[in-house]
Protein backbone atom coordinates (compact mmCIF):
# COMPACT_ATOMS: atom_id res chain seq x y z
CA UNK A 1 0.00 0.00 0.00
CA UNK A 2 1.18 3.37 -0.73
CA UNK A 3 2.62 6.13 2.12
CA UNK A 4 1.83 9.31 0.72
CA UNK A 5 -1.32 10.99 1.67
CA UNK A 6 -2.78 14.54 1.13
CA UNK A 7 -2.66 17.06 4.01
CA UNK A 8 -6.03 17.56 5.47
CA UNK A 9 -6.88 21.17 5.16
CA UNK A 10 -6.62 22.45 8.61
CA UNK A 11 -2.43 20.50 8.83
CA UNK A 12 -1.77 22.92 5.86
CA UNK A 13 -3.33 26.13 7.20
CA UNK A 14 -1.57 25.51 10.38
CA UNK A 15 1.53 24.83 8.85
CA UNK A 16 1.22 27.87 6.56
CA UNK A 17 0.20 29.27 9.95
CA UNK A 18 4.03 28.82 11.41
CA UNK A 19 5.81 31.05 8.47
CA UNK A 20 3.30 34.16 8.44
CA UNK A 21 2.13 34.30 12.42
CA UNK A 22 4.76 34.02 14.76
CA UNK A 23 3.71 36.03 17.56
CA UNK A 24 0.56 38.57 18.12
CA UNK A 25 2.62 41.34 16.68
CA UNK A 26 2.76 39.73 13.78
CA UNK A 27 -1.28 39.38 13.91
CA UNK A 28 -1.63 43.38 14.44
CA UNK A 29 0.98 43.50 11.00
CA UNK A 30 -1.77 41.61 8.87
CA UNK A 31 -4.69 43.05 10.01
CA UNK A 32 -3.16 46.72 9.96
CA UNK A 33 -2.10 45.70 6.56
CA UNK A 34 -5.35 44.78 4.98
CA UNK A 35 -6.73 47.95 6.46
CA UNK A 36 -4.25 49.83 4.72
CA UNK A 37 -4.84 47.54 1.44
CA UNK A 38 -8.69 48.49 1.75
CA UNK A 39 -7.73 52.45 2.10
CA UNK A 40 -8.82 52.98 5.53
CA UNK A 41 -8.29 56.44 7.00
CA UNK A 42 -9.01 55.23 10.71
CA UNK A 43 -7.31 52.56 12.10
CA UNK A 44 -8.21 51.14 15.92
CA UNK A 45 -6.02 48.91 17.29
CA UNK A 46 -7.21 46.88 20.90
CA UNK A 47 -5.59 44.17 22.76
CA UNK A 48 -5.37 41.93 25.48
CA UNK A 49 -3.20 40.23 27.63
CA UNK A 50 -0.29 41.42 25.42
CA UNK A 51 -2.32 40.26 22.40
CA UNK A 52 -2.18 36.97 23.43
CA UNK A 53 -5.90 36.53 24.82
CA UNK A 54 -7.19 39.38 21.94
CA UNK A 55 -6.77 41.59 18.73
CA UNK A 56 -9.16 43.95 17.47
CA UNK A 57 -8.49 45.94 14.66
CA UNK A 58 -11.44 47.82 13.53
CA UNK A 59 -11.08 50.26 9.85
CA UNK A 60 -13.04 52.70 7.68
CA UNK A 61 -11.97 51.02 4.68
CA UNK A 62 -13.97 49.60 1.81
CA UNK A 63 -14.73 46.81 3.69
CA UNK A 64 -15.60 43.29 2.38
CA UNK A 65 -18.87 42.11 0.21
CA UNK A 66 -20.96 39.54 2.51
CA UNK A 67 -20.54 37.11 -0.36
CA UNK A 68 -17.25 37.68 -0.19
CA UNK A 69 -16.59 36.97 3.53
CA UNK A 70 -15.99 32.96 3.25
CA UNK A 71 -13.86 33.61 0.32
CA UNK A 72 -11.82 35.87 2.42
CA UNK A 73 -11.08 32.98 5.26
CA UNK A 74 -10.04 30.72 2.59
CA UNK A 75 -6.74 29.82 1.49
CA UNK A 76 -5.20 31.58 -1.23
CA UNK A 77 -8.36 33.50 -1.87
CA UNK A 78 -6.92 37.44 -2.53
CA UNK A 79 -8.66 40.28 -3.79
CA UNK A 80 -5.88 41.85 -4.69
CA UNK A 81 -4.22 39.80 -7.50
CA UNK A 82 -5.82 38.23 -10.59
CA UNK A 83 -3.48 36.78 -12.83
CA UNK A 84 0.02 35.86 -12.86
CA UNK A 85 0.64 39.12 -14.98
CA UNK A 86 -0.65 41.59 -11.47
CA UNK A 87 2.45 39.80 -9.72
CA UNK A 88 4.86 41.83 -11.78
CA UNK A 89 3.03 45.20 -10.64
CA UNK A 90 1.84 44.42 -6.88
CA UNK A 91 0.67 47.94 -5.54
CA UNK A 92 -1.06 46.46 -2.43
CA UNK A 93 0.72 45.20 0.86
CA UNK A 94 -0.92 41.48 0.89
CA UNK A 95 -1.72 39.95 -1.85
CA UNK A 96 -0.98 36.05 -1.07
CA UNK A 97 -4.52 35.66 0.44
CA UNK A 98 -2.80 33.83 3.50
CA UNK A 99 -3.14 36.31 6.45
CA UNK A 100 -6.91 35.84 7.71
CA UNK A 101 -6.84 31.78 6.95
CA UNK A 102 -3.60 31.46 8.95
CA UNK A 103 -5.02 33.60 11.45
CA UNK A 104 -8.45 31.54 11.77
CA UNK A 105 -6.05 28.34 12.03
CA UNK A 106 -4.68 29.42 15.16
CA UNK A 107 -7.02 31.44 16.77
CA UNK A 108 -10.78 32.21 17.58
CA UNK A 109 -11.18 34.67 14.60
CA UNK A 110 -14.37 36.26 13.93
CA UNK A 111 -14.75 39.17 11.34
CA UNK A 112 -17.49 41.71 10.89
CA UNK A 113 -17.68 44.03 7.51
CA UNK A 114 -19.90 46.28 5.70
CA UNK A 115 -19.05 47.18 1.96
CA UNK A 116 -19.41 50.98 1.61
CA UNK A 117 -22.89 51.22 0.18
CA UNK A 118 -24.46 47.98 1.51
CA UNK A 119 -27.53 47.61 3.01
CA UNK A 120 -26.13 45.84 6.29
CA UNK A 121 -22.71 44.30 7.26
CA UNK A 122 -22.00 40.24 7.70
CA UNK A 123 -19.99 38.66 10.52
CA UNK A 124 -18.51 35.03 10.11
CA UNK A 125 -16.43 33.15 13.03
CA UNK A 126 -13.68 30.36 12.24
CA UNK A 127 -13.02 28.24 14.86
CA UNK A 128 -9.57 26.19 14.57
CA UNK A 129 -9.97 26.76 10.55
CA UNK A 130 -14.08 25.86 10.47
CA UNK A 131 -15.85 28.45 9.25
CA UNK A 132 -19.27 29.32 10.33
CA UNK A 133 -21.79 30.45 7.46
CA UNK A 134 -21.98 34.56 7.40
CA UNK A 135 -24.68 36.16 8.97
CA UNK A 136 -26.32 39.59 8.61
CA UNK A 137 -25.33 42.30 11.03
CA UNK A 138 -26.14 45.86 11.55
CA UNK A 139 -22.48 47.64 11.52
CA UNK A 140 -20.59 50.65 10.38
CA UNK A 141 -19.05 51.06 7.47
CA UNK A 142 -15.63 49.08 7.24
CA UNK A 143 -14.18 45.78 8.77
CA UNK A 144 -13.61 44.92 12.29
CA UNK A 145 -11.48 41.65 12.45
CA UNK A 146 -11.62 39.92 16.24
CA UNK A 147 -8.82 37.16 17.15
CA UNK A 148 -8.95 35.50 20.71
CA UNK A 149 -7.17 32.67 22.20
CA UNK A 150 -3.79 32.90 19.76
CA UNK A 151 -2.33 29.36 19.18
CA UNK A 152 -4.83 27.92 21.64
CA UNK A 153 -4.78 25.27 19.72
CA UNK A 154 -0.91 24.76 18.87
CA UNK A 155 0.63 24.88 23.11
CA UNK A 156 3.85 24.37 21.59
CA UNK A 157 3.47 27.78 20.46
CA UNK A 158 1.94 29.30 22.76
CA UNK A 159 4.38 28.34 24.96
CA UNK A 160 6.73 30.05 23.13
CA UNK A 161 5.17 33.45 23.22
CA UNK A 162 6.88 36.00 26.31
CA UNK A 163 5.41 37.78 28.74
CA UNK A 164 2.10 40.46 28.57
CA UNK A 165 4.37 43.33 28.86
CA UNK A 166 7.20 42.35 26.50
CA UNK A 167 4.27 40.92 23.52
CA UNK A 168 2.72 44.13 24.46
CA UNK A 169 6.17 46.60 23.64
CA UNK A 170 6.63 44.36 19.91
CA UNK A 171 2.98 45.47 19.10
CA UNK A 172 3.50 48.87 20.12
CA UNK A 173 6.66 49.10 17.90
CA UNK A 174 5.13 47.58 15.23
CA UNK A 175 2.00 50.39 15.35
CA UNK A 176 4.27 52.97 15.78
CA UNK A 177 6.39 51.98 12.46
CA UNK A 178 3.19 51.94 10.46
CA UNK A 179 1.75 55.43 12.23
CA UNK A 180 5.37 56.62 10.71
CA UNK A 181 4.50 55.08 7.65
CA UNK A 182 1.58 56.64 7.23
CA UNK A 183 1.63 59.99 8.72
CA UNK A 184 -1.97 61.62 7.14
CA UNK A 185 -3.91 58.40 8.63
CA UNK A 186 -5.51 58.20 12.24
CA UNK A 187 -3.73 55.57 14.20
CA UNK A 188 -4.94 54.57 17.81
CA UNK A 189 -4.19 51.41 20.15
CA UNK A 190 -5.34 50.71 23.56
CA UNK A 191 -4.14 47.81 25.67
CA UNK A 192 -7.00 46.84 28.10
CA UNK A 193 -8.26 49.82 27.78
CA UNK A 194 -5.42 52.34 28.43
CA UNK A 195 -4.27 54.61 25.83
CA UNK A 196 -0.97 53.64 24.19
CA UNK A 197 -0.77 55.55 21.14
CA UNK A 198 -3.08 57.63 19.23
CA UNK A 199 -1.77 59.85 16.35
CA UNK A 200 -4.58 61.51 14.57
CA UNK A 201 -3.74 62.86 10.89
CA UNK A 202 -0.66 64.73 11.09
CA UNK A 203 0.06 67.41 8.57
CA UNK A 204 3.86 66.78 8.71
CA UNK A 205 6.12 63.95 9.14
CA UNK A 206 7.79 65.80 12.19
CA UNK A 207 4.77 66.28 14.01
CA UNK A 208 3.68 62.38 13.40
CA UNK A 209 7.37 61.51 14.72
CA UNK A 210 6.84 63.71 18.23
CA UNK A 211 2.89 61.74 18.46
CA UNK A 212 4.28 58.41 17.64
CA UNK A 213 8.09 58.65 19.44
CA UNK A 214 9.45 58.91 23.20
CA UNK A 215 9.48 62.64 23.98
CA UNK A 216 13.17 62.28 25.12
CA UNK A 217 14.38 61.33 21.69
CA UNK A 218 12.97 63.57 19.29
CA UNK A 219 13.39 66.78 21.18
CA UNK A 220 16.22 68.55 18.85
CA UNK A 221 15.25 66.51 15.49
CA UNK A 222 16.68 68.57 12.35
CA UNK A 223 15.58 67.71 8.97
CA UNK A 224 17.32 66.74 5.82
CA UNK A 225 16.16 66.72 2.32
CA UNK A 226 17.25 65.96 -0.74
CA UNK A 227 15.35 65.31 -4.22
CA UNK A 228 17.28 64.57 -7.98
CA UNK A 229 16.15 62.34 -10.55
CA UNK A 230 16.18 59.05 -9.52
CA UNK A 231 15.63 59.65 -5.27
CA UNK A 232 13.72 61.45 -3.10
CA UNK A 233 14.99 61.61 0.73
CA UNK A 234 13.35 63.22 3.82
CA UNK A 235 14.95 62.68 7.22
CA UNK A 236 14.95 63.96 10.73
CA UNK A 237 18.26 63.07 12.69
CA UNK A 238 18.99 63.74 16.73
CA UNK A 239 22.27 65.32 17.52
CA UNK A 240 24.65 63.23 18.45
CA UNK A 241 24.49 63.31 22.09
CA UNK A 242 20.67 62.00 22.07
CA UNK A 243 22.33 58.70 20.88
CA UNK A 244 20.21 55.58 22.01
CA UNK A 245 21.44 51.92 23.44
CA UNK A 246 20.08 49.62 20.06
CA UNK A 247 19.66 49.94 16.47
CA UNK A 248 16.27 50.25 16.88
CA UNK A 249 16.58 54.12 17.18
CA UNK A 250 17.41 54.16 13.40
CA UNK A 251 14.16 54.34 11.91
CA UNK A 252 14.09 53.62 7.93
CA UNK A 253 11.21 53.84 5.73
CA UNK A 254 11.06 52.68 1.70
CA UNK A 255 8.32 53.84 -0.49
CA UNK A 256 5.74 53.85 2.48
CA UNK A 257 7.25 50.93 4.58
CA UNK A 258 9.27 50.23 7.24
CA UNK A 259 12.27 48.38 6.31
CA UNK A 260 15.09 46.77 7.93
CA UNK A 261 18.51 46.92 5.51
CA UNK A 262 22.00 46.81 6.50
CA UNK A 263 23.41 49.17 3.99
CA UNK A 264 21.00 52.15 5.13
CA UNK A 265 21.61 51.16 8.30
CA UNK A 266 25.41 51.01 7.61
CA UNK A 267 24.98 54.25 5.39
CA UNK A 268 23.54 56.01 8.43
CA UNK A 269 25.81 54.54 11.27
CA UNK A 270 29.00 55.71 9.26
CA UNK A 271 27.93 59.09 9.04
CA UNK A 272 27.87 59.45 12.78
CA UNK A 273 31.28 56.88 12.96
CA UNK A 274 32.95 60.04 14.78
CA UNK A 275 30.51 61.51 17.33
CA UNK A 276 28.96 58.50 19.00
CA UNK A 277 30.89 55.87 21.25
CA UNK A 278 30.93 52.91 19.97
CA UNK A 279 28.18 50.45 20.88
CA UNK A 280 25.31 53.10 21.01
CA UNK A 281 23.25 54.40 17.94
CA UNK A 282 22.28 57.87 16.48
CA UNK A 283 18.65 58.36 16.54
CA UNK A 284 17.29 59.11 13.23
CA UNK A 285 13.99 58.99 10.83
CA UNK A 286 14.57 58.32 7.06
CA UNK A 287 11.75 58.24 4.39
CA UNK A 288 13.15 57.41 1.17
CA UNK A 289 11.37 57.32 -2.02
CA UNK A 290 12.92 55.35 -5.22
CA UNK A 291 11.24 54.37 -8.61
CA UNK A 292 10.21 50.98 -7.85
CA UNK A 293 12.58 49.68 -10.92
CA UNK A 294 15.35 50.23 -8.42
CA UNK A 295 14.30 48.45 -6.06
CA UNK A 296 13.27 44.67 -5.46
CA UNK A 297 11.14 44.37 -2.25
CA UNK A 298 10.31 40.50 -2.92
CA UNK A 299 13.24 39.18 -1.42
CA UNK A 300 11.81 38.85 1.96
CA UNK A 301 8.30 37.32 3.02
CA UNK A 302 7.17 40.66 5.05
CA UNK A 303 8.90 43.04 2.51
CA UNK A 304 10.85 44.27 5.29
CA UNK A 305 14.60 43.89 3.51
CA UNK A 306 15.15 45.30 0.19
CA UNK A 307 17.83 45.20 -2.37
CA UNK A 308 18.78 48.23 -4.14
CA UNK A 309 19.79 48.34 -7.55
CA UNK A 310 22.78 50.64 -6.98
CA UNK A 311 23.58 50.13 -3.40
CA UNK A 312 26.86 51.81 -3.45
CA UNK A 313 25.43 54.85 -5.08
CA UNK A 314 23.22 55.43 -2.44
CA UNK A 315 24.97 54.32 0.42
CA UNK A 316 27.62 57.06 -0.23
CA UNK A 317 24.57 59.51 -1.25
CA UNK A 318 23.37 59.24 2.66
CA UNK A 319 26.52 59.60 4.17
CA UNK A 320 27.38 62.37 2.50
CA UNK A 321 24.06 63.98 3.44
CA UNK A 322 23.76 62.98 6.99
CA UNK A 323 27.64 64.36 7.81
CA UNK A 324 26.77 67.68 5.97
CA UNK A 325 23.63 67.99 8.15
CA UNK A 326 25.24 66.71 11.95
CA UNK A 327 28.08 69.49 10.98
CA UNK A 328 25.76 72.24 11.58
CA UNK A 329 24.79 70.84 15.07
CA UNK A 330 26.09 71.52 17.52
CA UNK A 331 27.93 68.66 19.42
CA UNK A 332 29.17 69.47 23.01
CA UNK A 333 32.61 67.89 23.43
CA UNK A 334 32.39 63.95 24.55
CA UNK A 335 32.12 63.07 27.99
CA UNK A 336 35.24 62.24 29.94
CA UNK A 337 35.45 58.94 30.78
CA UNK A 338 37.88 58.19 33.80
CA UNK A 339 39.59 55.07 33.77
CA UNK A 340 37.40 53.44 31.41
CA UNK A 341 34.13 53.69 34.11
CA UNK A 342 30.95 54.21 31.65
CA UNK A 343 30.34 57.39 30.50
CA UNK A 344 26.69 58.33 33.63
CA UNK A 345 24.71 58.27 30.41
CA UNK A 346 25.59 55.05 30.45
CA UNK A 347 25.16 53.99 33.59
CA UNK A 348 21.49 56.02 33.31
CA UNK A 349 20.24 53.60 30.42
CA UNK A 350 20.42 50.84 32.75
CA UNK A 351 18.74 51.62 35.40
CA UNK A 352 14.73 49.55 35.35
CA UNK A 353 12.96 52.13 32.64
CA UNK A 354 9.27 51.99 34.63
CA UNK A 355 11.32 54.83 37.16
CA UNK A 356 12.40 57.12 34.39
CA UNK A 357 10.82 58.33 30.99
CA UNK A 358 9.87 62.35 31.07
CA UNK A 359 7.38 62.92 34.25
CA UNK A 360 5.54 65.89 31.98
CA UNK A 361 4.41 63.82 29.14
CA UNK A 362 1.08 62.66 29.30
CA UNK A 363 0.40 58.90 30.53
CA UNK A 364 -0.15 57.26 27.12
CA UNK A 365 3.46 58.66 26.02
CA UNK A 366 4.48 57.74 29.30
CA UNK A 367 3.98 53.92 29.12
CA UNK A 368 5.16 53.50 25.51
CA UNK A 369 8.44 54.82 26.42
CA UNK A 370 8.56 52.57 29.27
CA UNK A 371 7.72 49.83 26.91
CA UNK A 372 10.00 50.57 24.31
CA UNK A 373 13.40 51.04 27.06
CA UNK A 374 11.91 47.55 28.57
CA UNK A 375 12.14 46.09 25.26
CA UNK A 376 15.08 47.29 24.66
CA UNK A 377 16.42 46.02 28.35
CA UNK A 378 14.44 42.83 28.90
CA UNK A 379 17.03 40.80 28.97
CA UNK A 380 17.79 41.98 32.34
CA UNK A 381 15.53 40.51 35.21
CA UNK A 382 12.58 42.93 36.96
CA UNK A 383 14.10 44.03 40.08
CA UNK A 384 11.16 42.33 41.93
CA UNK A 385 12.51 39.28 40.83
CA UNK A 386 14.87 38.83 43.57
CA UNK A 387 13.60 36.76 46.60
CA UNK A 388 12.01 39.05 49.52
CA UNK A 389 14.23 38.75 52.47
CA UNK A 390 16.68 36.46 50.74
CA UNK A 391 20.28 36.58 51.48
CA UNK A 392 22.13 39.76 51.12
CA UNK A 393 23.61 39.88 47.29
CA UNK A 394 26.68 38.05 46.88
CA UNK A 395 29.94 40.52 46.59
CA UNK A 396 30.80 41.50 43.12
CA UNK A 397 33.17 38.95 41.13
CA UNK A 398 35.19 42.07 40.80
CA UNK A 399 34.05 45.77 41.45
CA UNK A 400 35.16 47.31 37.97
CA UNK A 401 34.61 45.72 34.35
CA UNK A 402 36.61 47.86 32.79
CA UNK A 403 39.73 47.00 33.76
CA UNK A 404 42.77 46.07 31.26
CA UNK A 405 42.22 42.44 30.47
CA UNK A 406 43.86 40.09 27.79
CA UNK A 407 42.92 36.34 26.32
CA UNK A 408 45.74 33.89 26.64
CA UNK A 409 45.63 31.00 24.72
CA UNK A 410 42.39 31.55 23.45
CA UNK A 411 41.31 30.10 27.17
CA UNK A 412 41.89 32.32 29.42
CA UNK A 413 41.40 36.12 30.50
CA UNK A 414 43.62 37.42 32.48
CA UNK A 415 42.57 40.86 34.16
CA UNK A 416 44.01 43.43 36.26
CA UNK A 417 41.56 44.06 39.84
CA UNK A 418 41.69 46.20 42.65
CA UNK A 419 44.33 42.95 44.62
CA UNK A 420 46.29 41.86 42.04
CA UNK A 421 45.04 39.97 39.15
CA UNK A 422 42.60 36.79 38.29
CA UNK A 423 42.78 34.27 35.27
CA UNK A 424 39.30 33.24 34.21
CA UNK A 425 38.51 30.36 32.28
CA UNK A 426 36.22 32.10 29.42
CA UNK A 427 34.74 28.78 29.29
CA UNK A 428 33.68 27.79 32.59
CA UNK A 429 32.77 31.16 33.15
CA UNK A 430 30.31 31.87 30.14
CA UNK A 431 28.85 28.94 31.19
CA UNK A 432 28.23 29.81 34.40
CA UNK A 433 26.82 33.01 33.50
CA UNK A 434 24.61 31.41 30.74
CA UNK A 435 23.59 28.97 33.14
CA UNK A 436 22.51 31.65 35.65
CA UNK A 437 20.50 33.70 33.13
CA UNK A 438 18.89 30.52 31.78
CA UNK A 439 18.06 28.45 34.43
CA UNK A 440 15.63 31.34 36.42
CA UNK A 441 13.73 31.69 33.32
CA UNK A 442 12.98 28.54 32.10
CA UNK A 443 11.24 27.94 35.70
CA UNK A 444 8.54 30.60 34.63
CA UNK A 445 8.26 30.74 30.42
CA UNK A 446 9.80 29.46 27.48
CA UNK A 447 13.28 30.75 25.94
CA UNK A 448 13.05 33.08 23.26
CA UNK A 449 13.69 30.89 20.20
CA UNK A 450 14.69 32.09 16.72
CA UNK A 451 13.20 30.43 13.59
CA UNK A 452 16.01 28.91 11.57
CA UNK A 453 16.11 30.01 7.76
CA UNK A 454 16.52 26.20 6.86
CA UNK A 455 15.56 23.68 9.44
CA UNK A 456 18.43 21.65 11.11
CA UNK A 457 17.65 17.99 10.49
CA UNK A 458 18.47 15.48 13.01
CA UNK A 459 19.35 11.54 12.28
CA UNK A 460 18.50 9.49 15.63
CA UNK A 461 19.52 6.57 16.63
CA UNK A 462 16.29 4.36 16.35
CA UNK A 463 16.13 4.11 20.15
CA UNK A 464 16.07 7.12 20.84
CA UNK A 465 13.11 8.02 18.53
CA UNK A 466 10.46 7.96 21.01
CA UNK A 467 12.12 9.32 23.63
CA UNK A 468 12.62 12.64 21.83
CA UNK A 469 9.24 12.63 21.02
CA UNK A 470 8.55 12.20 24.15
CA UNK A 471 10.38 15.02 25.33
CA UNK A 472 9.67 17.83 22.38
CA UNK A 473 7.41 20.32 24.72
CA UNK A 474 11.19 20.01 27.15
CA UNK A 475 13.13 21.05 24.04
CA UNK A 476 10.09 23.47 23.34
CA UNK A 477 11.03 25.78 26.86
CA UNK A 478 14.35 26.22 25.99
CA UNK A 479 13.79 27.46 22.73
CA UNK A 480 13.49 24.82 20.26
CA UNK A 481 10.95 23.81 18.00
CA UNK A 482 11.71 20.19 16.81
CA UNK A 483 9.25 18.10 14.63
CA UNK A 484 8.97 14.63 13.55
CA UNK A 485 10.25 14.48 9.83
CA UNK A 486 10.31 10.81 9.15
CA UNK A 487 11.00 7.59 10.68
CA UNK A 488 14.24 8.41 12.45
CA UNK A 489 14.55 12.24 11.36
CA UNK A 490 13.48 14.95 13.51
CA UNK A 491 13.67 18.69 11.91
CA UNK A 492 15.11 21.51 14.56
CA UNK A 493 12.27 24.72 13.66
CA UNK A 494 13.85 27.60 16.21
CA UNK A 495 16.73 27.48 18.44
CA UNK A 496 17.36 29.98 21.21
CA UNK A 497 20.35 32.59 19.83
CA UNK A 498 23.10 32.05 21.57
CA UNK A 499 23.03 28.16 20.48
CA UNK A 500 25.52 27.93 17.58
CA UNK A 501 23.56 25.88 14.85
CA UNK A 502 26.77 23.63 14.76
CA UNK A 503 26.26 22.79 18.68
CA UNK A 504 22.33 22.28 17.97
CA UNK A 505 22.83 18.08 17.39
CA UNK A 506 25.24 17.45 20.29
CA UNK A 507 23.11 19.18 22.68
CA UNK A 508 20.20 17.25 22.00
CA UNK A 509 21.65 14.27 21.86
CA UNK A 510 23.37 14.61 25.15
CA UNK A 511 20.25 15.61 26.32
CA UNK A 512 18.73 12.27 25.21
CA UNK A 513 21.43 10.28 26.67
CA UNK A 514 21.27 12.64 30.70
CA UNK A 515 17.62 11.74 30.16
CA UNK A 516 18.05 7.80 29.38
CA UNK A 517 19.21 7.24 33.04
CA UNK A 518 17.92 4.70 35.44
CA UNK A 519 15.23 6.52 37.31
CA UNK A 520 12.65 9.18 35.89
CA UNK A 521 13.61 12.36 37.13
CA UNK A 522 11.72 14.78 38.70
CA UNK A 523 10.45 17.67 36.35
CA UNK A 524 12.51 20.28 38.37
CA UNK A 525 15.97 18.19 38.27
CA UNK A 526 15.23 17.18 34.07
CA UNK A 527 15.05 21.23 33.85
CA UNK A 528 18.30 21.41 35.59
CA UNK A 529 19.82 19.19 33.33
CA UNK A 530 18.96 20.73 30.51
CA UNK A 531 19.81 24.02 31.74
CA UNK A 532 23.49 22.85 32.11
CA UNK A 533 23.61 21.17 28.71
CA UNK A 534 22.37 23.85 27.20
CA UNK A 535 25.05 26.51 28.90
CA UNK A 536 27.84 24.13 28.26
CA UNK A 537 26.57 24.05 24.19
CA UNK A 538 26.00 27.69 24.13
CA UNK A 539 29.00 29.00 26.02
CA UNK A 540 32.22 29.87 24.03
CA UNK A 541 34.77 27.35 24.24
CA UNK A 542 38.44 26.97 25.34
CA UNK A 543 40.35 27.24 22.01
CA UNK A 544 38.18 29.50 20.76
CA UNK A 545 39.22 33.19 20.13
CA UNK A 546 37.63 36.44 21.35
CA UNK A 547 37.49 39.88 20.41
CA UNK A 548 37.64 42.85 22.53
CA UNK A 549 33.69 42.97 22.63
CA UNK A 550 32.93 39.72 22.89
CA UNK A 551 34.97 39.82 26.42
CA UNK A 552 33.80 42.55 27.72
CA UNK A 553 30.21 41.74 26.76
CA UNK A 554 31.20 38.33 29.15
CA UNK A 555 32.80 40.40 31.72
CA UNK A 556 29.96 42.40 31.50
CA UNK A 557 27.42 40.14 32.76
CA UNK A 558 29.14 39.06 35.57
CA UNK A 559 28.12 41.56 37.98
CA UNK A 560 25.72 38.87 40.05
CA UNK A 561 28.50 36.47 40.78
CA UNK A 562 29.45 35.79 43.45
CA UNK A 563 33.33 35.70 44.16
CA UNK A 564 34.11 32.21 44.18
CA UNK A 565 32.41 31.97 40.95
CA UNK A 566 32.49 27.95 39.44
CA UNK A 567 30.73 26.34 36.20
CA UNK A 568 27.73 24.72 37.04
CA UNK A 569 29.59 21.34 37.52
CA UNK A 570 31.74 23.00 40.33
CA UNK A 571 35.28 23.64 38.63
CA UNK A 572 36.25 27.04 39.72
CA UNK A 573 36.28 29.54 37.00
CA UNK A 574 38.70 32.15 38.51
CA UNK A 575 42.23 31.83 39.99
CA UNK A 576 43.18 35.04 41.99
CA UNK A 577 46.79 36.09 42.42
CA UNK A 578 47.24 39.21 45.20
CA UNK A 579 49.87 41.31 44.89
CA UNK A 580 51.79 40.09 47.61
CA UNK A 581 51.59 36.67 46.77
CA UNK A 582 53.48 38.16 43.71
CA UNK A 583 55.75 40.19 45.06
CA UNK A 584 56.77 37.32 47.22
CA UNK A 585 57.48 35.36 44.15
CA UNK A 586 59.49 38.01 43.25
CA UNK A 587 61.59 38.22 46.67
CA UNK A 588 60.58 41.85 46.72
CA UNK A 589 59.46 41.51 50.78
P1 LIG B 1 -4.33 39.25 1.17
O1 LIG B 1 -4.25 40.49 1.98
O2 LIG B 1 -3.00 38.69 0.83
O3 LIG B 1 -5.22 39.35 -0.01
P2 LIG B 1 -5.70 38.17 3.48
O4 LIG B 1 -5.89 36.78 3.94
O5 LIG B 1 -4.96 39.09 4.38
O6 LIG B 1 -4.97 38.09 2.07
O7 LIG B 1 -7.11 38.77 3.15
C1 LIG B 1 -7.95 38.09 2.23
C2 LIG B 1 -8.90 39.03 1.55
O8 LIG B 1 -9.85 39.52 2.49
C3 LIG B 1 -8.24 40.29 0.96
O9 LIG B 1 -7.75 40.07 -0.34
C4 LIG B 1 -9.39 41.29 1.00
O10 LIG B 1 -10.19 41.15 -0.13
C5 LIG B 1 -10.21 40.86 2.19
N1 LIG B 1 -9.90 41.67 3.39
C6 LIG B 1 -9.19 41.29 4.46
N2 LIG B 1 -9.13 42.27 5.39
C7 LIG B 1 -9.85 43.31 4.90
C8 LIG B 1 -10.18 44.63 5.38
N3 LIG B 1 -9.75 45.07 6.57
N4 LIG B 1 -10.94 45.42 4.59
C9 LIG B 1 -11.37 44.97 3.38
N5 LIG B 1 -11.09 43.76 2.88
C10 LIG B 1 -10.34 42.93 3.62
MG1 LIG C 1 -3.44 40.59 3.92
Amino acid sequence: MGKILELPKQVVDMIAAGEVIERPASVVRELVENALDAGARRIDIRAEGGGKDRIAVTDDGEGIDASDLPLAVLSHATSKLKDAEDLFGIRTLGFRGEALPSIGAVSRLKVTSRAAGADAGATLEVLGGEATPPKAVGCPDGTTVDVRKLFFNTPVRRRFLRRDATELAHITEQVALYALAHPSLHFRFTHEEKEILNAPPAGDLLKRIQDVEPKDRVRELKPVFHQDASLSLKAFVAPPTRSAPNAKSIRLFLNGRAIRDRLLLHAVIEAYRDSIPSGRYPVVYLFIALHPAEVDVNVHPAKIEVRFRNGGALHGRVTSLFRKALEGLDAPPPALTLRGEPAPRDVEQRSFPLHGGDAAAPPAQRVREALASYLETRDAPPPGDAPAGGPPAPAPLSASPTRPFLQVHRSYIVRETEEGLEIIDQHALAERVLYNEVRPRVARESIQAQRLLVPLTLDLDRSRVSLLEGNLDLFARFGLEINRFGPSTFAVQTTPPFLPDGEVAAFVEEVLSDLTGDAPAAPEKKLDTVAKRLACRGAVKAGQAMNEAEIRALLARTADLPRAVTCPHGRPAVVRITLAELEKNFQRR
